[in-house]
């Protein structure tokens, strides 16, 4: 199995970063070597991971690096924000650590569309680890269709009082805040043209929210998702997300674009790790008195899968380059989130082949990477879904 070492040129090299950039990635990727990949195997057993992971990523300043010192951030860049989530798919626990520290994108949610008292109460907080924040979109009946969410907030007053039931909660069971989609009961006659607004509930300060232990997933990871249930839970109205409830879609649609280029980052250099370990297993591993990596057929399935590879790392490495000058365009994270996701799941595939039973086996990263690349189609908006983006973009 290839060691962190060994893997310490990817992700390195490229023309997009500067060596803050680099430097930010050597201590995240020191961070994920020595902290979670030596304890991922128990933290599977267990299915969760400590929440103090947070606070030692915070000490160190991984947390919130992006955003600008007044907030309490590291006054870096929205490539800071990217290097955490490439770091996730570099590291041989990625996998495992599925949400892991990826509520990171949250924040920058919140700079982009947050009010100035927003920002100034939860950035701070999560750049020292004290408060996770995730969000909640997803129902039992609407994840795709978000305009039919069932979830709803009336408003009383200068309070509005939220009631429902969302599925997927990443991080649920340890977050201490959510953002959660509810749509105003208020409004009009026709419940699908009703506002959707973004809320923030403080799990700590609310009553009336109950999450339950993560979701059983078809893998086990550390940590997963949860169902969180809102029973007349008092906000507010300074808890909308940018202060206008009737942005709620608009403020979706925006996190949802960057978390998808950010997803898209991830899974690629998952991409890349998976061959760099495939490549390290076929050079040792021999058949037939010879190396497997000779066998032409292995050549001939890892010339394809490096090529593909390449093709997506222009793409989504010109589309990081946008996204730091503030021009992150919702077709192309989509068309990024699609290709890569797709080109993910037969990276992972064709790479566990090749590993022969051992591929199968949890002793090798690349069986939990294959599981999880799976999920990568599914959320975030399906496969579907980004088609149906794209296909609006046509005219
Ligand atoms: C582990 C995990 C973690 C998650 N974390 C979060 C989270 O933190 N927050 C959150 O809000 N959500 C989260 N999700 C939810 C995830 O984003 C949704 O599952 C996803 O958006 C799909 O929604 P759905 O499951 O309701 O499927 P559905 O919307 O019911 O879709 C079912 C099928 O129909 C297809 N389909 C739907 N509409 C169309 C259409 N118009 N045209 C063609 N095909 C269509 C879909 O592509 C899919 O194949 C998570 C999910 C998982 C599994």
């Amino acid at each position: 199995m290839a060691t962190p070492t060994e893997r310490g040129l990817l992700g390195h090299g490229r023309h997009l970063f500067g060596p803050e950039h680099d430097a930010f990635r050597d201590s995240a990727r020191r961070f994920f070597a020595n902290e979670i990949e030596p304890n991922i195997r128990q933290w599977e057993k267990d299915e969760a991971f400590p929440r103090e992971l947070f606070k030692r990523a915070a000490d160190i300043g991984l947390l919130c690096a992006g955003i600008p010192t007044e907030y309490g951030g590291m006054g870096g860049d929205f490539l800071h924000h990217v290097i955490l989530h490439e770091e996730h798919g570099y590291s041989i626990a990625g996998a495992a650590l599925e949400g892991g520290l990826t509520t990171d994108i949250v924040a920058y949610g919140i700079l982009d569309a947050g009010t100035e008292e927003q920002k100034r109460l939860w950035l701070p907080r999560m750049a020292t680890g004290e408060v996770i924040l995730e969000i909640a979109l997803s129902e039992a009946h609407s994840g795709s269709d978000v305009q039919s969410i069932r979830t709803t907030a009336r408003r009383e007053g200068d309070d509005f009082v939220i009631n429902g039931h969302k599925m997927w909660v990443t991080n649920g069971s340890i977050c201490d805040a959510i953002i959660v989609a509810a749509r105003l009961d208020d409004a009009t006659a026709d419940a699908r043209k009703a506002p959707i607004g973004l809320f923030f509930i403080d799990r700590r300060e609310a009553s009336g929210v109950t999450v339950s232990p993560p979701v059983e997933l078809m893998t086990r990871g550390a940590g997963g998702a949860s169902q969180a249930f809102f029973d007349n839970v008092r906000v507010h109205k300074s808890a909308i997300l940018g202060g206008d409830a009737a942005e709620g879609l608009k403020n979706t649609l925006r996190l949802v674009t960057v978390g998808r280029l950010a997803l898209a980052a991830r899974m690629l250099a998952a991409c890349e790790l998976a061959l760099t370990l495939t490549v390290d297993y076929c050079r040792d591993r021999e058949g037939f008195g010879q190396r497997v990596l000779d066998f032409q057929n292995t050549r001939f399935k890892l010339a394809q899968v490096k090529t593909e590879i390449t093709v997506g790392r222009l793409f989504v490495d010109e589309l990081l380059r946008r996204g730091n000058a503030g021009a992150i365009d919702s077709t192309d994270a989509s068309m990024a989130k699609l290709w890569v996701s797709e080109l993910e799941a037969r990276v992972m595939d064709e790479c566990l082949q090749l590993f022969g039973g051992s591929g199968f086996s949890n002793d090798y990263p690349i069986s939990k990477m294959y599981s999880f690349a799976r999920l990568h189609r599914l959320y975030i908006g399906t496969s579907e879904i980004q088609r149906l983006i794209i296909g609006r973009s046509l005219g």
